[in-house]
């Protein structure tokens, strides 16, 4: 099991909503899957989903809406 980046605690598994703020377009995927640490709750995110958090902005970019709230999807 990896170990937290900041404080060394235990890192579980978990799921966490992603939030972002481009320019006041508002955007917000939930049930993302993490990395969360037992001990200071800081959040991870690994490769494979970073990427595909990355696809799914860039499309939700185009839609040009104030707010974005979606599922995450893999
Ligand atoms: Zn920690």
């Amino acid at each position: 099991m990896d170990k937290c980046f900041f404080c060394k605690g235990t890192l579980e598994n978990s799921v966490t909503n992603y939030m972002l703020d481009l320019n006041g377009q508002f955007i917000i995927i939930k049930n993302v899957p993490c990395h969360k640490c037992t001990q200071c709750g800081e959040v991870s995110f690994n490769y494979q989903t970073m990427k595909q958090l990355e696809k799914i902005v860039a499309q939700l970019k185009q839609a040009l809406t104030e707010v974005a709230i979606v599922e995450y999807a893999a």
